[in-house]
C-alpha cells in the first residue's frame, strides 16, 4: 500500500501516524492471503478469525474507551478513520469485522452500567465476542422513528417482540445492541412518527425467544440476517441508558461511526485509483500505454482531486468530533462526499481496465461490489442531504438578520 499521503496533515498528531503505520505494517502480513470469500461459511468463518486477528494486534481496543480497557479516553474518530482506510483498502471485510465491533459495542461505552460494560466490553477489544447492532426493521430504515419492535415492562424483566433486519453480524454475533419500542409510537400532524418512546437493550445471542429468522446474502458477502423476538424475556438490567433515551443512543453512536464510513469509502477509492494507475502505465494499446492518453490523464486527474476532496472533508470531521465539537453537519457531508466520490472513482477504475475489471475476483469487480452499499447503510445519502439542509437552515434560523 502506498504510504496514506495525507498523513502529514495539521489534523493528525504523532499518535495518529503512530497507529497508522502500525495498521500498515500489519495488514499485509495477515490480509495478503486474503481469499474473496463469496459462500456464508467461508464467510462467517473469515469474520470469525478476523475478530480474533483484530482483537490480538490490538486494534480493536481503539473501539473501547481507555476507562474499559480501551486504548484511548475518549473514542478517537481519527485513529477509527485511519484504521478502517488502511484495513478498506487491503481487505473489506477486515474494514467490516474491525467497524461492526466499534458499532456493535459503542451503545454498550456509552450508556451501559458498569456492570454491563465489564461483562461486554473485554471481549470486544480482545475478538473474542463479536457484537451487532440492531436498529433497522423492515418497514423502519430511513424512518427509524417507525420502529415496531416492542420491550414490554414484566415484573423485573422486559419481553421483547418484534423483527430487526439488514442486521450485520448476525448469525454470528454473540450480543446484539437492539433498539425496541418501551412507549407506543406518537404521530405528528403530518403523518410521521416522533422518535420518543425508544429504548436499548444488549441481548445475548443465546436468549430464548431471540432466533435468527433467515440470512440475507448480498452483492458484497459478509453476516446479514433477520432477527426475530418472541416474547423474549430480558432482565431490565441488560437496558442500556435511561428508557426512553435509545433514539438519542442510537443518534450519539451514528455520530461517532459515521464518519469512519467516508474513511473506510476512502480505502476502497485509493486501493482502485492506486490500481488504475498501475493499470494504466502497463497496458499497451495503439502504440502507446493507456496512460499516455490525455483522455486517461484526465479521467486519472478527476479521480485524484474526487479523493483528495472527500479525505479532506472526512478527516475534517473527524478532527472536529475529536475536537469536541459537535459534528452531525460535518459527518454527513464527509459521509455522502466520501461515499459517493467513491462510486465514482471505482467506476473509472473499471472502465480502465475493460473486460478484465468485470471478471468475478478481479479486484476492481470486488470493489465495485463493496462500495455499493455504503451509500446505504448508516443514513442513505438522501437522509444525509437532509440532515446537511437542516442543520443550513436551523444555523440560519439562529442567525441575526441581515
Ligand atoms: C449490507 C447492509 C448492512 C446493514 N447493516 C445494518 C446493521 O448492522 N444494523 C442495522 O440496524 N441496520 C443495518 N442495515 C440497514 C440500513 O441501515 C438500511 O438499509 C438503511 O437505513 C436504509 O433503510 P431501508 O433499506 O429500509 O431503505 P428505505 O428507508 O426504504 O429507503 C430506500 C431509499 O429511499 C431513499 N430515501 C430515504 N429517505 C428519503 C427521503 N427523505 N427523501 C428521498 N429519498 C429518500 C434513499 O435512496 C434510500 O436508499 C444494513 C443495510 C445493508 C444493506
Amino acid at each position: 500500500m502506498e504510504p496514506l499521503a495525507h498523513l502529514d496533515s495539521p489534523f493528525f498528531d504523532a499518535a495518529h501516524r503512530e497507529i497508522a503505520a502500525r495498521a500498515r505494517a500489519w495488514a499485509p502480513e495477515h490480509l495478503a492471503e486474503a481469499v474473496r470469500c463469496e459462500d456464508r461459511e467461508a464467510v462467517d468463518a473469515r469474520c470469525r478469525n478476523l475478530v480474533q486477528g483484530l482483537g490480538s494486534a490490538g486494534f480493536l481496543r481503539y473501539c473501547i474507551r481507555a476507562e474499559d480497557g480501551g486504548a484511548l479516553p475518549d473514542f478517537d474518530v481519527r485513529s477509527l478513520a485511519l484504521l478502517r482506510e488502511t484495513l478498506a483498502w487491503h481487505d473489506p471485510l477486515a474494514d467490516f469485522s474491525f467497524a461492526m465491533q466499534g458499532l456493535g459495542s459503542a451503545p454498550i461505552s456509552l450508556a451501559g452500567s458498569p456492570p454491563l460494560k465489564s461483562r461486554y466490553l473485554p471481549g470486544v477489544a480482545a475478538g473474542t465476542s463479536i457484537a451487532a447492532f440492531a436498529l433497522s426493521e423492515p418497514q423502519a430504515g430511513s424512518d427509524v422513528a417507525a420502529m415496531e419492535c416492542f420491550a414490554r415492562p414484566s415484573g423485573a424483566d422486559y419481553v421483547l417482540d418484534g423483527c430487526k433486519t439488514w442486521i450485520s453480524n448476525g448469525g454470528i454475533a454473540d450480543f446484539y445492541c437492539v433498539f425496541a419500542r418501551t412507549a407506543a409510537a406518537q404521530s405528528r400532524a403530518d403523518g410521521s412518527t416522533l422518535a420518543q418512546g425508544i429504548s436499548a437493550f444488549v441481548v445475548d445471542a443465546d436468549t430464548p425467544g431471540l432466533r435468527i429468522e433467515a440470512r440475507i446474502d448480498s452483492m458484497s458477502p459478509h453476516p446479514l440476517a433477520t432477527l426475530r423476538f418472541s416474547s423474549c424475556r430480558i432482565a431490565a438490567e441488560q437496558r442500556l441508558g435511561p428508557e426512553g433515551e435509545g433514539f438519542k443512543l442510537a443518534l450519539r453512536t451514528l455520530d461517532i461511526f459515521r464518519t469512519s464510513v467516508a474513511a473506510a469509502a476512502l480505502g476502497f477509492a485509493r486501493r482502485a485509483l492506486d490500481e488504475a494507475l498501475r493499470h494504466a502505465r502497463t497496458r499497451h494499446m495503439f502504440g502507446h500505454a493507456l496512460a499516455d492518453f490525455q483522455l486517461t490523464q484526465g479521467a486519472l486527474a478527476e479521480m485524484a482531486t474526487d479523493l483528495q476532496a472527500a479525505t479532506l472533508l472526512t478527516y475534517h470531521a473527524a478532527w472536529r468530533r475529536d475536537e469536541g465539537h459537535n459534528v452531525t453537519l460535518e459527518a454527513a457531508m464527509a459521509k455522502m462526499t466520501a461515499t459517493e466520490s467513491a462510486q465514482r472513482v471505482i467506476d473509472r477504475a473499471l472502465q480502465m481496465f475493460g473486460g478484465r475489471g468485470v471478471e468475478r475476483g478481479h479486484i476492481i469487480e470486488r470493489l465495485y461490489r463493496d462500495v455499493r452499499v455504503l451509500r446505504i447503510y448508516e443514513g442513505a445519502t438522501e437522509v444525509q442531504k437532509l440532515i446537511i439542509a437542516r442543520a443550513l437552515l436551523k444555523s440560519q434560523e439562529k442567525a441575526p438578520d441581515a
